[in-house]
């Protein structure tokens, strides 16, 4: 079982250490104050991506503040598995959907690529962050997935590390099932994923000159991006990741 799992979690975005104070945000505080009612006193638990977790104790609280003193740790470092996801940004709650969803799923790396057809490409890469602080501190995850600057495709591919399989998720209908090239790689790798209109022919003609890019089937039918998305991590995680 779990240890401390019912303690809230918090993400902190400072150093942390044995009697650090830390004053939360105007939203953390409201969360802790009159969400979950908390009192001086009361104990959580917080992370910052790269210290563990640690037990924290309400020292002062108000309505629109509060503060905390860190205690010890509960849990030294870890990070989730390398993998890296690419994906061209969807409509807003079905972006946030694909951030949530990959995150839970341990992803390291997240990485906005605008293609031809993406028509969602201006990004709040400060309210994405958000949402992803909010699903890592549900997750019980200790690490937070890097959110990369949006880029498009082009470049994406002419700056690639040549040692990363780019597992490219191709709808086209005459790729590979996914199951058994995942089963088949030992390099690191990075799932693409196209926009709701779908790559050109022209990019997944680009896409598959590359020695570096292997394109994969997710079966008959045509999912949806979020779905494409998350049904490429679940079978990386089972087959390359945390979950063997
Ligand atoms: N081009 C399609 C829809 C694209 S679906 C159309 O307009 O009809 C969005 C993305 O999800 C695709 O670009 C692809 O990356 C992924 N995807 C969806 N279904 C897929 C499948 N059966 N196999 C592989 N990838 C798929």
């Amino acid at each position: 079982m779990r240890e401390n799992y019912t303690l809230t979690r918090l993400f902190l975005d400072m150093e942390l250490a044995e009697g650090r104070s830390a004053d939360l945000s105007k939203e953390q505080a409201h969360y802790l104050a009159n969400v979950l009612r908390r009192a001086e006193g009361s104990e959580l638990r917080v992370f910052n991506g790269k210290a563990g977790e640690w037990r924290a104790v309400v020292t002062d609280i108000s309505r629109k503040s509060a503060t905390l003193e860190v205690k010890t740790q509960l849990r030294a470092p870890k990070a989730c598995p390398d993998i890296w996801l690419c994906f061209a940004p969807v409509k807003k709650h079905r972006n946030a959907f694909i951030l949530e969803k990959a995150t839970e799923l341990g992803v390291a790396v997240l990485q906005p690529v605008i293609t031809a057809r993406t028509q969602h490409g201006k990004l709040r890469l400060d309210k994405m962050r958000g949402q992803i602080i909010e699903a890592a501190e549900q997750t019980e995850r200790l690490d937070l997935p890097i959110l990369q600057e949006t880029t498009n495709l082009e470049k994406m591919i002419a700056e690639w590390p040549q040692d990363r399989i780019l597992l490219f998720a191709d709808e086209g209908g005459d790729a590979a099932p996914a199951l058994p090239v995942l089963n088949d790689i030992s390099a690191p790798a990075a799932l693409l994923v196209g926009p709701e209109g779908g790559f050109t022919d022209k990019e997944r003609g680009l896409l598959r000159e590359q020695s570096f890019v292997k394109p994969v089937s997710l079966g008959p039918r045509i999912l949806r991006a979020d779905t494409a998305a998350l049904s490429l991590l679940t079978l990386w995680q089972a087959t390359q990741g945390d979950w063997r």
